[in-house]
């Protein structure tokens, strides 16, 4: 398989991918491998995991480096993301005991208890955009709990992927409990017909969807965290119009766009519309646009080269059904998957820019005249990851929230996850939660002792 890099398509590196036998071999291994692991003390299994942290911290700038060169992510992002994702590392240090551990219900003439067993082995089918963050949320925890874990990089974020088993296997995780799986889809469909415990997926509603149908009839845990069409409504209260248009434009352009939670579109209260149009496109013309190693870079290329065909498709059709672009709309010329970010007004649920996930450098903004109407709109999606209110008043902002049917709710902020609450999507977002209590229970099943004597 050829790695390229997207901000000037030359290549990388040239890598061997696995197999269908190679594949069945690994998944063998990791069968005997898990049973040991299991056997392992807890306590054990997490400083062994806390020391992985410690090893990925001492070679940050490396690691940073290599994440950049592979998905255009701009180094200063790179940094941010790896560490950053060291805080699910403190989630379980701090909570993974807890949950873990046996739980006495009731005591009298039959004990009653619940004991917490790891599924086995599982799937990790993983996403580029966030390989730290998002693998985290998989792979840590699952290892943690007793599993083994295969691990299925993106092809765009494969020489992280070996990053992490190249880490965990230092910092004393077995060979045969964790193994990378590199390669395209075609290696993750070999996964998919593995003997497995359990799937949890990382990536775009269609392939989501077409993972939990494949694995259906294996009855096993099957999780999904998928994409989104996340809106921002901005109330014409707002104390600070010009500091909402930046918090806005950071949570829609952030990593190119391309967060499962980024803001996708935005809708803005009449009275304040054109001062926050104003601001916000002065914002966005600010952004350091350019080879993202350097560290002044904001804005870097577009992972994927088959999204930028998209971005440009949603710009066409929205322009065809009337939208104004106030910044960027176009390719740059050269090398490198480059758009101009791109600020659209006169936008509506016509266009596909509206409707349809962008992950990309890229967003619709919409004025609305009241509440009620913001609400519609909103809740016009076939997602439901995240949607966030800025506003003063956190009564009617909550009386928006609390009606929509979002995983995440957002007040005065956008664009995060915090281990310490459940990151879970509904409708085609996904199925199932990470992160949290709930995260560190996903990845272990229940058993009933009744002790009677
Ligand atoms: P994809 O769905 O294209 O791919 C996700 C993973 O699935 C990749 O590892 C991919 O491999 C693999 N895959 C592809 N085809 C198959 C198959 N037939 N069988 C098994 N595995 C397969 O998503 P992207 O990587 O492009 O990620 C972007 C999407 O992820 C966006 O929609 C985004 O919103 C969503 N996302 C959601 C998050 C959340 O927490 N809710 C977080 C991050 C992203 P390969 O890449 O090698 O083709």
């Amino acid at each position: 398989m050829k790695i390229f890099n997207p901000a000037n398509n030359t290549l990388i590196q040239e890598i061997e991918t696995d197999t269908k036998e190679s594949v069945a071999q690994k998944v063998e291994s990791l069968k005997v491998g898990q049973k040991a692991w299991q056997a392992v003390p807890l306590a054990e299994r997490l400083g062994i995991i806390l020391k992985y942290g410690e090893l990925v911290q001492d070679k940050i700038e490396d690691l940073a480096h290599i994440l950049t060169l592979e998905t255009g992510k701009p180094i200063q992002q790179s940094i941010n993301e790896i560490r950053g994702a060291n805080n699910r590392l403190v989630h379980l240090e701090k909570h993974a005991i807890k949950w873990l551990s046996p739980e006495v219900m009731t005591e009298g003439p039959t004990r009653e208890v619940v004991e917490y067993e790891p599924l086995g082995v599982i799937a990790n089918i993983s996403a580029w955009n966030f390989p730290y963050n998002v693998g985290y949320n998989v792979f840590l925890y699952a290892l943690v709990a007793g599993n083994a874990v295969c691990y299925k990089p993106s092809e765009f974020s494969t020489l992280t992927g070996l990053k992490f088993q190249e880490l965990l296997w230092k910092a004393g995780v077995p060979s045969d409990v964790f193994a990378a799986f590199i390669g395209t889809g075609e290696v993750g469909q070999y996964l998919l017909e593995s003997d497995l415990d359990g799937y949890f997926f990382t990536g775009s509603y269609e392939t989501g969807k077409y993972i939990a149908t494949q694995v259906a009839h294996k009855l096993v845990p099957v999780q999904l965290e998928l994409g989104g069409k996340d809106p921002l409504y901005v109330m014409d209260d707002v104390p600070d119009v010009k500091q909402a248009a930046i918090n806005a434009a950071e949570g829609a352009f952030y990593n190119n766009g391309q967060s499962c939670c980024a803001v996708e579109r935005i809708y803005v209260q009449d009275g304040i519309y054109d001062e926050f149009i104003s601001a916000f496109v002065e914002e966005v013309k600010g952004y350091t646009m350019g080879d993202p190693l350097s560290k002044d870079t904001f804005i870097g290329p577009v992972t994927r080269s088959q999204q930028v065909d998209l971005i440009l498709g949603q710009i066409k059709d929205a322009l065809f059904h009337g939208a104004e672009i106030r910044t960027g709309g176009f390719r740059t010329e050269g090398e490198g998957n480059y758009i101009v970010p791109t600020v659209l007004t006169s936008v509506n649920h016509d266009m596909r820019v509206m409707k349809e996930e962008s992950f990309g450098p890229i967003i619709g903004i919409q004025r609305v005249k009241s509440d009620q109407e913001a609400f519609e709109l909103m809740k016009d999606t076939d997602y439901g990851l995240t949607a966030a209110v800025f506003s003063q008043d956190q009564d009617r902002a909550r009386a928006i929230l609390d009606r929509l049917s979002v995983g995440t709710a957002y007040w005065n902020c956008c664009d995060r996850v915090s281990p310490e609450v459940p990151w879970t999507g509904r409708k085609n977002s996904g199925l199932g939660a990470t992160l949290s209590y709930q995260g560190i229970r996903a990845f272990v099943q229940p058993k009933a002792y009744h002790l009677r004597g």
